[in-house]
């Protein structure tokens, strides 16, 4: 009998603690010219994508994330027509932008092609969909010479990046989030990967300080996602109106409707707004962000 293959994520390994996967069967894994990806199949939590040792995607929770980086600032906007990703290789994020009629134009900026082409393989029931879509375009660039350089703008940007390691380093920079003020369009807010407050409360407190310097509007909101593990996710939130995350959830139950109330697992006008309600440590740690 073949001896069971443990995959530990080393996200956590300076704090002493390793969450570890039980490998039903590896079906990819190759060192690639950005970072180390590993796709194996998990007997609970389906496929899970590993980038450098840190959980990126599982087929069975994904849609805690994915809802709730985009459903709440397209929704909290309202008229969302020019949508930028910065990072999101699986797909899955886009998946859910292109469920918003109201959504022209969806531009994904990925550093590593690789993710992608192997996304095709792997995840064809995000990347199926959005590669069909002719409002999908996709660049492959560092984010960071993107939204330092490009002439357009937009409503909502979404950064679904890595960790700040490796390549997703700079996309939690003051000169990263700078170029994306930047490019963004009057009115506009910027949603982003922000960890876990409880096991890297730094990330947080450093980005939302960052944000303070450049946006009228700065903090978080949150959500709990089995497999990033460590209780809360924090999704950083930085917007040109203080309003958009005031939008009464009657309002956003109107736009959802007016959507076409598409299919949601997680996200509901209810759970939006809930979410920017945080517990106490986080709402302290956001407090202290002076950046
Ligand atoms: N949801 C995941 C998480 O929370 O950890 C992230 C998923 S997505 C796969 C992250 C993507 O960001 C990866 O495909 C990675 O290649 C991409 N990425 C990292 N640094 C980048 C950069 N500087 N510019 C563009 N994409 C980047």
């Amino acid at each position: 009998m073949a001896e069971t293959r443990w995959i530990p994520e080393t996200l956590f390994d300076e704090l002493g603690f390793r969450m570890t996967y039980a490998v039903e069967k590896v079906l990819y894994e190759q060192q690639t010219e950005h970072q180390h990806l590993v796709l194996f199949e998990h007997k609970h939590f389906g496929k899970v994508l590993m980038l450098d040792g840190a959980t990126q995607v599982t087929t069975r929770d994904e849609f805690i994330y994915h809802e709730m980086m985009t459903h709440v600032p397209i929704m909290a906007h309202g008229a969302a027509r020019e949508v930028l990703i910065i990072g999101g290789g699986d797909c899955g994020i886009a998946e859910e932008v292109l469920k918003h009629a109201s959504v022209e134009r969806l531009t994904q900026v990925e550093i590593d092609e690789s993710v992608i082409e192997f996304s095709k393989e792997h995840f064809p029931e995000f990347t199926g969909p959005v590669f069909a879509d002719k409002r999908f375009e996709s660049v492959i660039a560092d984010g960071m010479k993107y939204v330092a350089e490009t002439d357009r703008r937009f409503d909502v940007i979404i950064v679904d990046s890595t960790d700040p390691q490796g390549p997703g380093a700079v996309l939690f920079t003051r000169e990263f989030y700078a170029a994306c003020k930047r490019c963004m369009a009057e009115g506009g807010v910027m949603v982003t990967q922000n960890g876990v407050p409880f096991l890297q409360p730094g990330e947080l407190i450093s980005s939302v300080g960052h944000f303070r310097k450049l946006f009228a509007d700065a903090g978080c909101y949150v959500a709990s996602i089995p497999t990033y593990v460590g209780g809360h996710m924090a999704m950083g939130w930085a917007a040109a109106d203080r309003r958009l995350r005031d939008t009464p959830v009657e309002t956003i139950a109107e736009r959802y409707r007016a959507a076409g109330s598409f299919a949601t697992r997680y996200w509901t006008p209810q759970v939006h707004k809930a979410a920017f309600a945080l517990p106490r440590f986080i709402a302290e740690a956001v407090e202290k962000a002076t950046g």
